[in-house]
């Protein structure tokens, strides 16, 4: 028997984290966790290292480090502490490392998912944040450093699976004539839409199908999500933003679809439990026990869909736009977003006008080419201030 493969988990207190501890602790033979990292829940991130004692566990900051290792040191748990952003980068690309799951939410993810990147790791995607922003350069770091990108996210991994394993040589080369990426719809699918200015941060982030983060969960709501998924999809399978078809499907069974140009269509079905992506990823080529309890189509008994309803999500119209606009674009969208999310979540702004100020801000950013990650950040930079110009003249 071969020794067990080590695993880093970036964003081990969050909801994709806890996840993938779950399924690493079902296979305690084949995974070890090596490295956990956490943000601000350190009681939990105190609590996981316990419970999986990692060699390494990264804190954001010397203070909160320093209560970690106290934490730690009373319990005699020999996890060593690392710090900020140079804790992270070393937990992503130790030699040790075998995997590395990227479920850091947001910008924040960039650079340590970049570092696993560059350090050829097996790269378990959750950070969909951190290709969107970077997705030339992202792309271009893992064809230069041979690391092996695996989506996590429900619809990419799905259409992974439905893909043969030579699609790298062009969608078109291995005859495939759209991409369906399939959305619930999220818990505004059916509110009327003069109500929505109504909803609250509660509402937003209480997903009919899928337990979340907060920040995906508004982004599902508002459809932002799919907007940021069909970009994530153009640079994971090399496909024209036209060639993603978006199709809402409320019962968020069915995680996505490949159509061939024979007229076959190959979906992935499931129950809605991220341990399902996770396990795949974790364990391909091979497949492992994930916890998720079999489908029960009897009980499911019925599958519907439905066109995109634009009017009602504006989001995904201006993603739309901003993944054909390319170069710097989808990273605008982005910084706005989390400006835009963030607000939302402390009451400062409206749910529509979410859409609002990402478009406004859009709108005043030249569309430019990324040679480097600097230049990404940077944008990024100007599109937060100018987001947060927008909340000035217009949040309470
Ligand atoms: P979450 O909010 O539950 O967890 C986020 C994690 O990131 C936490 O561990 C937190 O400590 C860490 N974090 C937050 N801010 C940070 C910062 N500034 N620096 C370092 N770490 C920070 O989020 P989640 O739902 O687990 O989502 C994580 C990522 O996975 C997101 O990019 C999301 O889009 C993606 N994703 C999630 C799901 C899901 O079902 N939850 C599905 C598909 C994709
Ligand atoms: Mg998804």
């Amino acid at each position: 028997m071969s020794r067990p493969q080590q695993i880093t988990v970036l964003g081990a207190t969050g909801s994709i984290g806890l996840s993938t501890l779950d399924v690493i602790a079902r296979h305690p033979e084949q995974y070890q966790v090596f490295g956990l990292s956490g943000h601000s829940r350190l009681d939990e991130l105190l609590a996981l290292c316990l419970r999986h004692r990692p060699a390494y566990a990264a804190a954001p900051s010397a203070q909160a480090a320093a209560q970690l290792r106290a934490g730690l040191q009373a319990a005699g748990c020999a996890t060593e502490v690392l710090e900020g952003e140079a804790g992270l980068a070393q937990i992503a690309s130790a030699p040790e490392v075998h995997a590395v799951m990227a479920a850091i939410v947001g910008a924040a993810g960039l650079k340590p998912t970049l570092a696993a990147v560059e350090a050829g790791k097996k790269v378990l995607l959750a950070n969909k944040e951190a290709l969107v922003m970077s997705g030339a350069l992202f792309m271009d770091a893992v064809r230069r450093s041979g690391a092996v990108l695996l989506p996590i996210d429900s619809e990419h991994n799905a259409i992974f699976q439905c893909l043969p394993s030579d699609y790298a040589r062009g969608l078109g080369a291995v005859g495939v004539r759209r991409i369906l990426l399939t959305a619930s719809g999220g818990p505004f699918r059916e509110t009327p839409i003069e109500q929505l200015a109504e909803v609250t941060p509660a509402q937003a982030c209480a997903h009919p199908n899928w337990s979340m983060g907060r920040k995906i969960s508004v982004d599902s709501a508002s459809m932002m999500n799919k907007g940021l998924e069909l970009i994530e999809a153009c640079w994971l399978f090399d496909a024209a933003p036209a060639k993603v078809e978006v199709v809402v499907h409320p019962q968020s069974v069915i995680h996505s679809l490949v159509d061939y140009i024979d007229g076959s269509v190959l979906a992935q079905l499931g129950n809605p439990d991220m341990r399902t992506p996770i396990a795949h990823a974790l364990a391909w080529p091979q497949r492992i026990d994930s916890g998720v309890a079999p489908l029960d189509l009897f009980a499911i008994a019925r599958l519907d869909f439905q066109a995109p309803d634009e009017q009602r999500f504006p989001c995904l119209r201006i993603a739309r736009a901003a993944a054909e606009a390319g170069r710097s674009a989808p990273a605008v969208l982005n910084a706005a977003n989390e400006v835009a999310v963030d607000a939302f979540l402390a009451g400062r702004i409206r749910f529509p006008d979410i859409a609002r100020m990402i478009e406004q801000v859009l709108d005043q950013e030249p569309v430019v080419a990324l040679a480097s990650l600097d230049a990404v950040f940077a944008v990024d930079q100007r599109a937060r201030a100018l987001a947060q110009q927008w909340l000035a003249r217009h949040a309470h």
